[in-house]
């Protein structure tokens, strides 16, 4: 009789099974049988369509069979990963006690919970990436924001006034899973799913232990108290290990560094391409000459997060001029930073108790590093390096532990024996003599049987089942005299045998083995306690290991791209000679690039750019926002030289491909983008508006431009690059002192259009469209069409004079549209214009009452 699924699912086991994954309903439990780790139910069916293995049934003879699928234990790991990656977590059963032992139920427990933001980089791949876990609450009218990386132990949290700047944190960090709890209601946790971040609930009436409460005791402020915590505690309830490695919690302000949001930074591709979504042609991507992890992570850090401070900026410029300057002792400083490996995942490893030697071995000659360091900053400029120098502690007792203690090339296991050193405990080398002294013996006894018996292929072998034994090729039997031998094991060639002098001998031999890997485990143990203790010194020699791996990046891309040391002030002159965008001059070789200056005194607040389509003028644009971003990192600048104001914030509206998937019309982003610089840009911030007003009718388009530079000019006087090819905007420069006009220079030959992409005073002179559309391909007829326009349109210019009175009230001319014929319309209507957005009306509103 068949059984049911109900009945299947009570044997104790199922019951054990179910019990446990009660207590993990939103993760697939690995629920470890022997050798397997075993997932049933849904787990099985949807984990073996993930990780491609096969679905089976618990059961087969029931009527509803449970589903099943397994994955070996020793290849659990890439498993793991798959479905992380993916999003999901995974929590690790084991069985806690040996089965054979075990009366009745094997014990099992989930050992750790693997989410996208726990889990510890494996492998080389993400070596320069930080993963975060982000942590928020809501604390009266404020949020406290938290984020750490369970790798290295890095802590970090604000206080946030608005959901906005939180979720602006969130994207910056580039957390895969933030943790909440009650205080966040649903709304706001329903904007992150579109994200592909995991929203996780914890409960924060669970206290963090007190291991990790003095984690949070710099902070004074009750909302970032409370993120640290509700972090913490999830973390002790997802790791259930020692987190000994996390440092204490730093509190940031994000208005101390120069702000970008999430949208800028994209559009500006600090570290990530818009269209392959990689790093590979990005500003981090060139930046990024970095020998250690450390650094690399460091660097996109520093890139997320320009100065603001002056001095600071000119501490971090004097390090890279001193490297810059001195090529010998640079060149040393690298090869030393080449053998430094990534301290601070190592001391993450020590603290959860997962290194082995090798890891030992490789944290020893990182150390030994140290002292070649400190001697090569001090041959560059004890002054320049001097704190640094004061940070550089070799942690050298550590060191020298491991030196004495470990073996150079260890095994990977560290339960086997071959760890730890001759000499370093008397204990163990008495038993490696009885091992070694045993193993002479059996040499010895295997001569004198060959003797005895006259059989010159007699050998003595060792295997884990049968031990010691004497082994006879069945050819040779005869010879062996019938006395002593006692039969052990008969293979098809040969038999082995034992002899009692074998016997006893192979039991000391065996005793001082196992005594012996028990021994150094121990040992081992003992040595990792005294690293842990240490965690601490190694991470703050990480950090100063890794700032000095970016400045050295810093000076070989300043060497290597000609780059030159910038001049940052408190004032609101701008001027950059020959400066460059430094990843398109790397895409187009620097014979290719045109360098351009650009030059805004104290008095200019906007340069209106004009020039053709594909001439460079958003490649201008970006290149002064790069050029601006590197300088507040405290790098060299593409330029021959640049005096730059030190700026607040920077605000970009770039024309973006992402636009269409965020379900708003492009209008509408646009004019968010601009109304989000407009509401929050100071005189001291940058603001880049390429082509606004381009999605929406032409006159509308051009009033809100219009309207748009008024405001900054009048109201913002942030410095502002603002790039139009409404031709009509230049004529705003003899009414608004604080505009200049430039544009991208180009030529026409034999009716051909060539781009100079130089930068040149004024406005351009035509709009280039046609000429454009041509080197697109467009039909020669309808180019033909499009110029006679242009005529037409040209010729009545005068009727609608712009700029428009600043007084007068916005209307839309009637027509806008030259009367076609039958067979050119559908042709033309390449040409038009978008229909005016419902939207529009509303924000013209909302411009006029600004
Ligand atoms: P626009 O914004 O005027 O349409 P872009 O800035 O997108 O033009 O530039 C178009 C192309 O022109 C770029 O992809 C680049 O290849 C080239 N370009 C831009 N600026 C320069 C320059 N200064 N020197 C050489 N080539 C440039």
């Amino acid at each position: 009789a068949k059984k049911s699924a109900q009945e299947s699912m009570e044997t104790p086991m199922m019951k054990q099974y179910q019990e446990i994954k009660d207590q993990y309903p939103d993760a697939f439990l690995f629920y470890r049988i022997g050798d397997f780790y075993e997932l049933f139910n849904d787990d099985a069916v949807k984990g073996s369509q993930l990780l491609e293995l096969t679905l089976t049934a618990r059961n087969h003879n029931a009527a509803d069979p449970i589903p099943m699928c397994g994955v070996p234990h020793h290849a659990v790991q890439n498993y793991i990963d798959i479905l992380v990656d993916h999003g999901y977590k995974v929590a690790i059963c084991e069985q806690m006690e040996d089965p054979t032992l075990a009366k009745g139920m094997v014990k099992r427990e989930v050992i750790q919970l693997v989410t996208p933001g726990t889990r510890m980089q494996t492998g080389i791949s993400g070596a320069k990436d930080n993963n975060y876990l982000a942590g928020m609450v809501q604390h009266e009218h404020q949020f406290g924001f938290a984020y750490t990386d369970v790798s290295t132990g890095e802590l970090k949290t604000a206080n946030l006034t608005t959901i906005e700047a939180v979720m602006n944190e969130i994207m910056a960090v580039e957390a895969k899973e933030v943790v909440v709890n009650d205080t966040i209601d649903e709304s706001i946790r329903a904007r992150f799913k579109p994200l592909g971040i995991l929203v996780s609930q914890q409960d924060t009436a669970v206290a963090a232990n007190a291991e990790l409460s003095f984690l949070t005791q710099d902070l004074d402020d009750q909302a970032e108290n409370n993120a640290v915590s509700l972090l913490l505690t999830y973390m002790e309830s997802t790791q259930k290990r020692s987190l000994a490695h996390l440092q204490r919690a730093i509190a940031y302000e994000p208005s101390y560094y120069l702000k970008m949001d999430h949208y800028a930074k994209r559009n500006l591709e600090l570290s990530v391409n818009i269209r392959t979504g990689k790093r590979s042609g990005t500003l981090l991507w060139l930046m990024d000459e970095t020998k250690t992890a450390m650094g690399g992570r460091l660097l996109k850090q520093w890139l997320d997060r320009p100065l603001l401070s002056q001095s600071e900026i000119i501490a971090r410029q004097d390090k890279v001029q001193s490297l810059l300057d001195h090529y010998f002792e640079r060149s040393n400083l690298q090869d030393e930073l080449t053998k430094v490996y990534d301290l601070e995942r190592l001391a993450g490893r020590v603290a959860f108790g997962s290194v082995n030697g090798r890891d030992l071995i490789q944290l020893k000659t990182s150390l030994q590093q140290v002292p070649k360091i400190k001697y090569v900053l001090q041959e560059l400029d004890d002054q320049v390096f001097g704190e640094m120098l004061a940070h550089l502690d070799p942690v050298d007792d550590v060191a020298e532990l491991i030196e004495r203690a470990i073996d150079d090339e260890p095994p990977i296991s560290v339960t086997d024996g071959d760890v730890i050193k001759d000499g370093y405990d008397k204990q163990l080398d008495a038993y490696r003599d009885a091992m070694a002294n045993g193993k002479q013996w059996i040499a010895e006894l295997e001569a004198k049987e060959r003797a005895a018996t006259g059989i010159s292929t007699l050998k003595i072998g060792y295997n884990r089942v049968f031990g010691y034994y004497i082994e006879v090729t069945k050819a040779n039997l005869s010879k062996l005299p019938e006395d002593r031998y006692e039969r052990k094991q008969t293979l098809t060639n040969a038999e082995r045998f034992a002899t009692p002098e074998l016997k006893e001998k192979e039991q000391l031999i065996l005793e001082a083995q196992t005594k012996s890997t028990a021994l150094e485990y121990q040992l081992f143990t003992k040595i990792r306690e005294v690293v842990k203790a240490a965690i601490a010194r190694l991470q703050r020699l990480a950090k100063t290991l890794a700032s000095l791996d970016v400045l050295q990046s810093f000076a070989v891309v300043a060497e290597n791209y000609r780059f030159s040391r910038p001049t940052l002030t408190d004032g609101h002159d701008l001027e950059i000679e020959s400066g460059r965008h430094p990843v398109v001059e790397k895409a187009l070789g620097k014979q290719a690039y045109v360098p351009n200056d650009v030059r805004m005194d104290e008095q200019t607040a906007i340069l209106l750019i004009t020039g053709p389509n594909m001439s460079g003028k958003s490649t201008y644009m970006r290149q002064l926002a790069l050029t601006v971003v590197l300088a507040q990192m405290g790098s060299f600048v593409p330029a021959k030289s640049a005096m730059i104001p030190i700026f607040d914030q920077i605000f970009t509206r770039i024309g973006a491909a992402d636009d269409l998937i965020s379900g708003n019309s492009t209008f509408m982003v646009e004019m968010q983008e601009a109304n989000d610089a407009l509401a929050h840009a100071t005189a001291n911030s940058l603001l880049l508006f390429d082509e606004i007003g381009r999605g929406t009718a032409t006159y509308d388009g051009m009033a809100l431009a219009q309207a748009i530079i008024e405001y900054v000019h009048d109201h913002v006087h942030a410095k502002t690059l603002f790039s139009t090819h409404y031709h009509e905007l230049t004529g705003l420069s003899n009414e608004l002192t604080g505009l200049k006009n430039i544009h991208v220079g180009a030529v026409e030959e034999n009716g051909e259009l060539v781009f100079l992409h130089q930068i040149q005073p004024g406005p351009a002179d035509k709009s280039y469209g046609i000429h454009v559309a041509k080197l697109a391909g467009m039909p020669e007829k309808l180019l033909a069409r499009a110029s006679t326009i242009l005529q037409q349109l040209e010729a009545n210019a005068g009727e609608n004079p712009m700029p428009v009175d600043v007084d007068q009230p916005l209307t839309e001319p009637a027509t806008d549209v030259l009367p076609l014929d039958e067979t050119q319309s559908t042709q033309l209507a390449l040409f038009d214009t978008p229909s005016q957005d419902p939207t529009t009306a509303k924000i013209l509103a909302d411009l006029k009452s600004m």
